[in-house]
């Protein structure tokens, strides 16, 4: 009984981010929240992470909702828009500010710069700047232009946040988030809303105890542990499922070029994604029942 209940809590989610159509390695995360979601009895559920307006062309958010329903992937409840959530995301700042933990920040990326050069140190993450901290302990004058989440053990002393957590896949892991990522963004210098922070709002309202997605994504659950902490909502479980490499060796992604999925053969896209995530062979003729056989194939079997 226990463990019908528990499995029965299951909520599971993609998110993409309507940048452009699915490509294959997209497909794969979709694939691999849906089937391990329906391996647990759970719910499954589509997030739009529209929040960078910009970078999301008119009708992209349409076209992979469709992309995903020509392949099946179906999910149990209307899609939401991050678009539509920012009232949600300023109520967690206020949160973030009220207790300490947020900060404006009045820092260009020059002065960035500058401020790291100064201190000698060297520290860049993916091309990102560590932020040194200079704003932590107020603006000295400088109008507001972001807003910054403390990455540091406690409110009173600046001593580092190490996180450890366990992905069902990677197993353990870790990362001291005070030294190798820095005060994270919580709203940016533009006015949009940082994907750390929407992602966690939207996760805990949406009551996703399972998050699913790609390795690449890995490197922020971290801040997301972090932050979701401080606002004092629940971490979900994490599982990071392999990328999908192109020819050239390099993850497949809209940024690089990667084609938009071929869905001319549903079932042999499903059949490419299933090979990626480790699936046999199934004997499926059409895509619903090979759906079916996957989610018995799924090598990441209910958690314990
Ligand atoms: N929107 C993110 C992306 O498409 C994924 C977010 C997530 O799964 O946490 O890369």
């Amino acid at each position: 009984m226990a463990d019908a209940g528990r499995t029965s809590r299951y909520v599971g989610r993609f998110a993409p981010s309507p940048t452009g159509p699915l490509h294959e390695g997209s497909l794969v995360a979709a694939l691999a929240s849906w089937l391990d979601a329906r391996a647990h009895g759970g719910r499954w559920l589509i997030r739009i992470e529209d929040v960078d307006g910009p970078r999301c062309p008119p009708g992209a958010d349409a076209m992979v909702l469709s992309q995903l329903a020509q392949v099946n992937l179906l999910p149990d409840e209307p899609p939401i828009w991050q678009s539509t959530r920012g009232a949600a995301y300023q109520a967690a700042l206020d949160r973030l500010v009220a207790s300490g933990w947020a900060y404006p920040c009045g820092c260009s990326r020059k002065a960035i710069a500058e401020a790291i050069a100064q201190q000698g140190q060297t520290r860049a993450r993916h091309g990102e700047l560590v932020y040194p901290g200079t704003c932590r302990h107020g603006l000295r004058g400088l109008p507001a232009r972001a807003w910054r989440l403390r990455t540091t053990a406690t409110l009173q002393d600046e001593q580092d946040r190490r996180i450890d957590w366990t992905d069902r896949r990677l197993g353990p892991q870790w990362q001291d988030l005070t030294r190798e990522v820095g005060d994270v963004v919580l709203k940016r210098a533009d006015g949009l809303w940082a994907y750390q922070l929407a992602v966690v709002v939207d996760d805990a309202w949406q009551q996703v105890t399972d998050v699913v997605r790609g390795e690449d994504l890995a490197d922020n659950t971290p801040r997301q542990m972090h932050l979701l902490e401080r606002l004092g909502l629940p971490c979900p479980t994490y599982l990071h499922t392999p990328l999908v490499r192109g020819a050239n060796g390099e993850k497949l992604s809209k940024q690089n070029g990667a084609q938009a999925l071929d869905l001319s053969d549903p079932l042999a896209a499903l059949r490419r994604a299933g090979e990626a995530l480790g699936l046999p062979h199934l004997a499926a003729a059409a895509s619903g029942e090979w759906l079916g056989q996957a989610v018995k194939a799924w090598p990441y079997r209910p958690r314990q």
